[in-house]
C-alpha cells in the first residue's frame, strides 16, 4: 500500500496551496459527495470484489472508531464543502454503530444528504432505525434473481436476505430505493432484462455498472467485460428506450426512460464512457486514508495526524492537499494502467 509521505506533525501547505475552502483539485474539479467506507468486511463474496476465501482483514486497531468517523465526516461538511455522505464498505450493515454513524452525518449544518450503498443482507431488521437516524437514500446492490447464479457469483446463499431487505427499504419509506447491477460474461450477462422486469414492478430504480478493475484476483480484462453497449442491446430487445435528458451532472449513470416512463434505467459507464472530467467525489477508506479516486494508487492519511492530536484545521488541509493531485482520467485503457493495490472492498465502492 502507498501512502503519499506527508509528514506528522502537520506542515503549512506548499505556497499556492489555499489555506482555506473546498476540495479542488488541479483541474477545477471540486469534490462535494464524500464516499466513506465504514467496514472493509463483507459476508459475501461477489467475484468482482473480493476472493471466495476473503481477505486479509484490517487490524481493528487501524480501523476507525465510530467518533472518528463522525469528526471526519464534520470536518468534511463544516470545513470542506461536503453536500453529500454515502457510507459503503466492505458491506457497511456489518458495522454495530451504524445507525449512530448515519444520525451523525444527518445531524450536521448543513444538512449533507445522506445514503447508503449495501448488499442488503440484515436490512430487514434495521431499515427503519436508519430511516428514523435520518437516512435519505439507499442502494442495494443485486445482480442476478436466481438463487443458483446469485450463489455462483456471491459464494454465498443469500438471495433471499436481499430480497426481504429490498422490501424493507421501500417499507421504511427510503426511496426511490435504487438496485445496482454488475453483470458477468459467462454468469449472469443474461440477467438484464429479468432484473429490469423486476424493477418495474416492484418500483425501484435500476443502474447498471460496468465491471471496472478493482477485483482482488486483477482477473478483470478489457475484452471479457459485459460494456454498455451489450446490456442497452439486451434492454431494447425487450423494452423501448428513450434517453432521459434531464440534466445529468455529475451523476455517472447516463439515464434512459423504459416503455414511455416515467421509469428509469441507468447505466454507468465507468469504463466505456468514463465521467472523470465531471467527477465530485472523494474518498475515505475504513482506515481513515483519503482517496481522490477509485482508482488512485496514492492515498493520504489522516488516521495518524488525527490520533497524534492535529486540529479541525490541520485535517482538512491535509484533506485539501491529498485533493490536489487527483489524476484528469483513471487511465483505464492507457497501455500502463496499473490497477489500485487494494480492491473495492477495501476502497469503498
Ligand atoms: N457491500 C456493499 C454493496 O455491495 O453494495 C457496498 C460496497 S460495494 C464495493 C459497492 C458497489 O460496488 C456495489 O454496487 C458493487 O456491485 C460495486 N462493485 C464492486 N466491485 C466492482 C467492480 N469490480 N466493478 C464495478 N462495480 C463494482
Ligand atoms: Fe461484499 Fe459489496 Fe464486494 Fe459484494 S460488492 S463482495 S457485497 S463489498
Amino acid at each position: 500500500m502507498t501512502s503519499t509521505s506527508l509528514p506528522t506533525p502537520w506542515v503549512r501547505p506548499p505556497d499556492g496551496v489555499p489555506g482555506g475552502g473546498g476540495l479542488v483539485d488541479r483541474h477545477g474539479r471540486v469534490a462535494t459527495d464524500l464516499r466513506v467506507s465504514l467496514t472493509d468486511r463483507c459476508n459475501l463474496r461477489c467475484s468482482y470484489c473480493m476472493p471466495p476465501e476473503g481477505l486479509a482483514w484490517l487490524p481493528k486497531v487501524e480501523v476507525l472508531s465510530d467518533e472518528e468517523i463522525a469528526r471526519l465526516v464534520r470536518i468534511g461538511v463544516e470545513q470542506l464543502g461536503i453536500r453529500e455522505v454515502r457510507f459503503t464498505g466492505g458491506e457497511p450493515l456489518l458495522r454495530p454503530g451504524l445507525v449512530g454513524i448515519v444520525a451523525a452525518a444527518a445531524a450536521l449544518h448543513p444538512r449533507p444528504e445522506v445514503s447508503l450503498t449495501t448488499n442488503a443482507i440484515g436490512l430487514a431488521r434495521v431499515a427503519p432505525a436508519l430511516a428514523a437516524a435520518g437516512l435519505d437514500r439507499i442502494n442495494v446492490s443485486l445482480d442476478t434473481l436466481d438463487p443458483e447464479r446469485f450463489r455462483q457469483l456471491a459464494h454465498r446463499d443469500r438471495l433471499d436476505d436481499v430480497l426481504a431487505g429490498l422490501r424493507a427499504a421501500k417499507d421504511a419509506g427510503l426511496t426511490p430505493v435504487k438496485v445496482n447491477a454488475v453483470l458477468l460474461r459467462g454468469i449472469n450477462e443474461a440477467d438484464a432484462v429479468p432484473l429490469l422486469d423486476f424493477c418495474l414492478a416492484h418500483g425501484y430504480q435500476l443502474r447498471f455498472i460496468e465491471q471496472m478493475p478493482l477485483d482482488a484476483h486483477h482477473a478483470w480484462t478489457r475484452g471479457e467485460m459485459v460494456t454498455a453497449e451489450a446490456i442497452l442491446e439486451q434492454l431494447s430487445a425487450a423494452h423501448t428506450l428513450v434517453p432521459d435528458h434531464e440534466e445529468r451532472g455529475s451523476a455517472p449513470a447516463e439515464r434512459w426512460l423504459v416503455d414511455g416512463g416515467p421509469a428509469t434505467v441507468g447505466v454507468i459507464a465507468s469504463v466505456t464512457r468514463a465521467f472523470c472530467g465531471a467527477c465530485d467525489r472523494t474518498r475515505l477508506t475504513a482506515d481513515g486514508q483519503v482517496r481522490n479516486c477509485l482508482f488512485a494508487r496514492e492515498e493520504s492519511d489522516l488516521r495518524t495526524p488525527m490520533r497524534e492530536g492535529a486540529s479541525d484545521d490541520e485535517l482538512a488541509e491535509r484533506w485539501r492537499i491529498a485533493t490536489l493531485g487527483k489524476l484528469p482520467g483513471h487511465g483505464i485503457d492507457d497501455p500502463s494502467f496499473l490497477q489500485p493495490t487494494r480492491p473495492m472492498s477495501a476502497i469503498g465502492g
